[in-house]
């Protein structure tokens, strides 16, 4: 993975909603839900952006997509630059690009079959010549699925909850994409399921050597999952490493207090829940200095003034935090 360009590369990713209102319907304020993030993800890499609910994880995904047109920053895909690519040449981008959302139900036609649900990408970026070719690659796409393949001519409904989030990842992979961004892509799935689903993602990831861009808001789900991960708070990335060190040397308060809530299977094992007060901030006025200080237990004078920024604290691991994490597990204040 070292030496080439990163597959994707997201520069200062900016993206704020503006909110309308007054007589005229003009903006009178903003939402600031990404707000300067920035990440890279290697060729055949899984990175997990994970973080409470309305962190702006998800309006990343949407943002690289092109679902959303960004406010500011640049993103890189293959170092080409896709953040401001005309509409007229997104088309390509799509193929390049899918998306598995977290409700499949939602996200597949009731009215269409597998079959048809399938064929329709394949079929728009023209990769499959004549009947035979197009049969071959459905059936290639079911196995890959572990789906039978005669369940190709029925509907979305007579699948269950899982079957369903295998036929939605079918379809992510039919147009051969370089990049899956998978959006809470197990969050609606009973335990069991989500298992096998973080398993067969898994395996498909090994075997293509596929590019995952992976969003949660469990951080339980992605150990089993990911290389790297990156936590987000209020628009921000706040700590960004690999899974190990993220699992087993956390620097960063808010990755240890969503880690402390994280069940250990080992019973006996102690874990000290950290519990947060308060609720998130709303990211329309988010607080100044260190956007967590309104929640952080270990937050003094410095936080409240200035943004910590996102620096590094080891090999390849970032933080954005004014404490320094010293030899034996002491925390201590930062020299400014
Ligand atoms: Fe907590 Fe301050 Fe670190 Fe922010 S900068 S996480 S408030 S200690």
């Amino acid at each position: 993975m070292s030496g080439e360009r990163p597959l994707l590369e997201v520069n200062g990713l900016k993206k704020h909603f503006p909110i309308h209102g007054g007589v005229l319907g003009q903006a009178i304020a903003k939402v600031y839900a990404v707000d300067g993030v920035s990440f890279s993800i290697a060729r055949g890499e899984t990175l997990s952006l994970v973080g409470e609910s309305g962190c702006g994880k998800s309006t990343v995904g949407k943002t690289i997509l092109r679902l959303l047109t960004p406010t500011a920053g640049e993103v890189y895909l293959a170092g080409e630059r896709i953040d401001n690519l005309p509409a007229a040449r997104l088309r390509p981008l799509r193929q390049r690009m899918q998306v598995v959302f977290q409700d499949p139900f939602s996200s597949l036609d009731p009215r269409m079959k597998v079959r048809d649900i399938l064929a329709e990408p394949i079929r728009n970026f023209g990769l499959a010549h004549g009947r035979a070719e197009l049969d071959q690659r459905l059936a290639e796409l079911m196995d890959k699925v572990q789906l039978p393949r005669d369940a190709i001519g029925r509907y979305p409904h007579e699948f269950s909850g899982g079957q369903r989030q295998r036929i939605g990842i079918a379809r992510a992979l039919a147009p051969g994409p370089d990049l899956i961004i998978c959006d809470e892509a197990v969050s609606a799935l009973d335990v069991s399921v989500k298992a096998q689903i973080i398993n067969l993602l898994a395996d498909l990831q090994a075997e293509l050597g596929l590019t995952l861009l992976f969003i949660s808001h469990d951080l339980a789900i992605v150990e089993h999952l990911t290389h790297r991960v990156a936590v987000m708070y209020l628009g921000k990335i706040v700590e960004l490493t690999d899974r190990r060190t993220l699992f087993a040397d956390s620097h960063h308060p808010y990755t240890r207090a969503l880690l402390s809530a994280v069940p250990v299977p080992d019973p006996t094992a102690k874990r000290q829940r950290i519990i947060l007060t308060g609720d998130v901030p709303s990211p329309i006025n988010p607080p100044n200095g260190c956007r967590f200080h309104t929640r952080c237990p270990f937050a003094f004078d410095r936080c409240r003034v200035e943004e910590p920024l996102l620096r590094p604290v080891g090999d390849g691991h970032l933080s954005a935090c004014h404490l320094e994490h010293a030899p034996g597990g002491q925390v201590v204040p930062m020299a400014a």
